[in-house]
């Protein structure tokens, strides 16, 4: 999901838009996210944007928010991996973003905190840290579309199936990667993580 946080939005100097904004990554975008992350090579700044990301446990079609809330599995951290400068040139062109999102490893994933053992799916944070400093920080309280509504709008554009993952959105701080920048993610404090940039 595009711009969900109005503070993003506005860094990269986007209108917040009026109903979700939706692009899909292959499953050859996935990767460990405890793993060194490999960036793309000669294709310009590669940013990293932390998000929630929820497992999908059964199959939602038109779901009502109630249905689609009960169909979310388990939560845990992805990074949107993004080719920026490519983006916006994209952008620009009005052409679909996938060149710059969708590329191989563009999606690395940590393992999924089952949903029970949250206390609601409305007041998650979410962290990173880069070389010890925070860059970004939100909580899905923040979002511009929560989490049942967002998901039971997708469910009305396509039908989402077990195993799926939807990411969230990033909320505001994001930026390039280097190689041998160490990263740590913090999940509400149920999932800590660190890797690094290969
Ligand atoms: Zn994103």
């Amino acid at each position: 999901v595009g711009r969900n946080y109005a503070e993003h939005a506005r860094e990269l100097g986007n209108p917040v838009p009026d109903e979700p904004l939706l692009f899909m990554k292959p499953a050859t975008a996935l990767a460990d996210l405890a793993s060194p992350i490999l960036l793309p090579r000669g294709l310009g700044a590669v940013h990293h944007e932390v998000e929630l990301a929820l497992l999908i446990g059964r199959e939602l079609r038109a779901a009502d928010r109630e249905s689609a809330a009960a169909a979310i599995s388990g939560v845990g951290i992805a990074l949107d991996l993004t080719l920026r400068d490519l983006q916006d040139v994209l952008k620009r062109k009005g052409h679909p973003w996938e060149r710059a999102k969708a590329f191989d490893d563009s999606c690395p994933l940590s393992p999924f905190i089952p949903v029970e053992r949250f206390a609601g799916m409305e007041g998650i944070g979410l962290s990173l840290s880069v070389n010890g400093q925070l860059r970004q920080q939100g909580s899905s309280a923040e979002m511009v579309v929560g989490i049942a509504d967002l998901v039971s709008h997708m469910s009305s554009c396509f039908t989402l199936l077990p195993g799926d993952v939807v990411l969230t959105g990033t909320p505001a701080g994001v930026g390039p990667l280097n190689h041998g920048d160490h990263l740590e993610f913090n999940l509400d404090d149920r999932l800590v993580l660190s890797t690094r940039v290969a």
